[in-house]
């Protein structure tokens, strides 16, 4: 792979089988405990910020966002669509915030973070049935969620959120697409300057 500056980035291959690649992780983990962990972190995300993702390894917010441990909530999903599972994620993680005694407030920022060349698209050619069931919509309503279009998608995902009553209430919402070509990411829908969503 090709950097936009020309220079080559190396791609490491995995060519262990899976328990030599736990090992592998396993002595990375050694480092980490030894040169690497923060027993400082806390639970609630330092920027208080949760970020909604793809499951996609090039798309990881920790990289792309040049996030810190600690700095940001993520959670990721098949295209980072949002569907009835992230509103319970959403109800899970406010409780466990109250519970933290640090309730979510209107200064969190919920952040939607689609991709361009998202597998979810295959997914939608090859077993729509299994997607829609993952949306958690009918196959009729399933054209109408933009699949194919992350730019057009994060746009409904967003919409979806501001309209839900345990979200709303709770974050302020934005919608970015990130280029898996450039590196860069765009902001689609930016998160409204009054915090009209936000109580
Ligand atoms: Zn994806």
């Amino acid at each position: 792979m090709q950097l936009p500056d020309g220079r080559k980035r190396h791609i490491p291959r995995c060519k262990e089988n899976a328990l030599d690649y736990i090992d592998t992780l396993m002595r990375r983990n050694v480092e980490f405990a030894e040169s690497g962990f923060n027993p400082g972190l806390r639970m609630m995300p330092a920027s208080k910020t949760l970020i909604i993702g793809c499951v996609d390894p090039r798309v990881d917010p920790m990289d792309i966002f040049k996030l810190a441990p600690g700095e940001a909530g993520i959670f990721r999903n098949v295209g980072g669509r949002v569907n009835p599972a992230v509103f319970e994620t959403l109800g899970i993680l406010r409780a466990v915030a109250v519970a933290a005694g640090a309730d979510i407030g209107p200064d969190w920022n919920l952040i939607v973070l689609h991709h361009t060349d998202c597998g979810i698209k295959r997914c939608y050619c090859h077993e729509p049935r299994r997607l829609a069931v993952h949306m958690g919509v009918t196959m009729a309503e399933l054209a109408s969620l933009e699949i194919d279009d992350p730019y057009k998608a994060v746009v409904l995902d967003v919409e979806a959120l501001r309209a839900n009553t345990d979200a709303s209430g709770c974050y302020t919402v934005s919608g970015l697409v990130y280029d898996v070509v450039t590196g860069k990411v765009e902001i689609v829908v930016p998160p409204p300057r009054s915090r009209p969503d936000a109580i």
